[in-house]
């Protein structure tokens, strides 16, 4: 399917993710210390009522959606700018240290090109907050694919300077684009297309190797024991983050609260595995396939338009 080049139509796409986004990183949150129980949470109507508080992830997701809003592209001082801003403003939002250090020293005034070199002893991070914040990104470019990659490895390197942090947001911005260009086919054949698409452009590396392996675990397995396989985040980094949660993603793209259940199921880094599988398959069943209490739930969103 073509999808549309205008800001308008990519703008829509990626609130959309945002939703999906921002709903599993709030469910996740709030379910992460019974990650395991969330179907039986949920089935007994257990959940409690708003408002469902949202973390750092859709925090700097918010941060993106508001730079594409504005910029059309990712200008990376105006969004570096941004994630600092909002977490000066908003500090409590359950940031790493890594993520915590790095933008209060933006706010003192370093570059984010020193704070993300400089980040874990000259390392730079290969934790999962580049992916985690992606999809929007993903499904605005998802017309133009190179200009995803561009843009979404532009994101990442602010805070994310490990070719694994860059590779882990590079395969989940592909993924979110894929599946919008899907939307509408058999379930089956958009989850080729994202696998096909994700293997294909994703840079080699760690990252990739966990996404080949997760490529080919049955979708038949129990979540706990593919979580075990291929790791759901204890480690917060990307290859060990992300190959779980583009699993749970293809597994359920065509029911976005079973998607968050399996994606619980595997436990580990909750907020940020349901916060990517939300915002790649609330592309697939779009707004209407979010429960509606769920979407009424999580707390309204501050964006700044
Ligand atoms: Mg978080």
């Amino acid at each position: 399917m073509n999808v549309e080049s205008t800001h308008t139509a990519r703008f829509q796409r990626a609130l959309l993710s945002l939703d999906g986004l921002s709903v599993g990183d709030s469910l996740g949150q709030l379910l992460t210390t019974c990650a395991r129980g969330a179907r039986r949470v949920i089935a007994e109507g257990a959940l409690p009522g708003p408002k469902w508080w949202h973390t750092d992830d859709t925090q700097m997701a918010m941060a993106i959606v508001e730079e594409l809003a504005e910029m059309k592209r990712i200008s990376q001082d105006s969004l570096a700018h941004r994630f600092a801003e909002r977490y000066q403003v908003d500090p409590g939002r359950g940031y790493g240290k890594g993520a915590r250090m790095q933008l209060e020293q933006i706010l003192a005034g370093d570059s984010w090109q020193q704070t993300s070199v400089a980040a874990f002893n000259g390392r730079g991070s290969k934790g999962n907050g580049g992916a985690m914040r992606v999809a929007p990104l993903g499904a605005y470019f998802a017309d133009d694919v190179d200009l995803l990659i561009t843009e979404s490895r532009a994101s990442a390197l602010i805070t994310h300077s490990h070719p694994e942090g860059v590779a882990g947001t590079v395969a989940v911005a592909l993924a979110a684009g894929a599946i919008c260009k899907a939307q509408g086919q058999p379930m089956s054949e958009a989850r080729e297309k994202l696998w096909e698409t994700v293997l294909k452009l994703t840079p080699e590396g760690e990252t990739l190797d966990g996404i080949r392996k997760a490529s080919v675990v049955p979708l038949e397995m129990e979540p706990e024991y593919a979580a075990r396989l291929l790791g759901s985040g204890y480690l917060v980094t990307a290859p060990d983050t992300v190959p779980f949660a583009l699993w749970c993603a293809a597994r359920h793209l065509d029911d976005y609260q079973e998607a968050m259940i399996n994606t619980l199921e595997g436990d580990g880094d909750c907020d940020t595995n349901c916060a990517i599988v939300g915002g790649i398959v609330a592309l697939f069943v779009g707004r209407n396939g979010i429960p509606e209490n769920w979407l009424k739930a999580r707390e309204p969103l501050d964006l700044n338009l």
